[in-house]
């Protein structure tokens, strides 16, 4: 990476909580999240120490109004994944950049919030030389016990614009036997879950898909890397 570690134009506020990549750690990922509290409660926990929770920062914070702020320079270690697996890679804070976006994780993300998303994405793939291949989200790398950014975020706007790259689900849901899938998180893990108990001998077959498109099954378990792919692809699958 050359130049400045901090983004031309992106209002700075410094993060008591980084430390330093350790040495030999290549950039490999851009991980996305959602803060699940409002503006001022990430502001404080993703910028200060605090007694009653353990130490998180993200590179970026965007606020609900669409307002951009860098907390941590590029070339240092944010914290924001914990315990993560992706494409392979273990420990994502080593390698990533991480950039929270101020939702409840109910609510559709304000499209300000994503313009604001897609400049700072085109910034980040200037000055690093990562590409939409790198951009993965919470629930991508941490299946087990992560969902964020959720089923609003919308990925397919990002696919179309040439910021994040498409999965090739084509033949994750030609073993899918379901057919059309309800958006709803409930009625999909019900059939998810027929999927799986009904189709022991494509297990084989699906896991290996899913480990093509990144997700660690060995680690987290079929069920929670197929879910987190779901959501994910879920415009695709419904
Ligand atoms: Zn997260």
């Amino acid at each position: 990476m050359s130049g400045s570690q901090w983004l031309s134009g992106v209002p700075r506020i410094e993060s008591q909580n980084y430390d330093d990549r350790p040495a030999g750690s290549a950039l490999n990922a851009i991980v996305l999240h959602y803060t699940a509290v409002d503006d001022d409660i990430s502001l404080r926990a993703l910028t200060k120490k605090q007694k009653e929770i353990p130490p998180v920062s993200a590179h970026f914070l965007i606020t609900s109004d669409g307002t951009c702020h860098q907390l941590v320079p590029l070339n240092a270690r944010a914290w924001h994944c914990g315990k993560s697996n992706w494409k392979g890679q273990e420990s994502l804070n080593s390698s990533s950049i991480g950039i929270e976006i101020v939702n409840d994780g109910f609510s559709p993300f304000h499209p300000t919030q994503i313009e604001t998303l897609k400049q700072i994405l085109r910034q980040i793939f200037d000055v690093t030389g990562l590409g939409p291949e790198a951009v993965a989200g919470h629930q991508d790398i941490s299946p087990d016990r992560k969902i964020d950014p959720g089923p609003h975020f919308p990925w397919e706007e990002l696919e179309a614009e040439g910021l994040v790259a498409q999965q090739d689900i084509e033949p994750l849901m030609r073993l899918w036997t379901k057919g059309p899938l309800s958006k709803n998180r409930e009625k999909i893990e019900k059939a998810m879950n027929a999927f799986l108990r009904k189709t022991p001998e494509g297990e084989t077959e699906l896991k290996e898909m899913l480990l093509q498109l990144g997700y660690a099954v060995h680690l987290y378990g079929m069920t929670h890397c197929l879910r987190a792919c779901i959501v994910r692809n879920l415009k695709r699958f419904a």
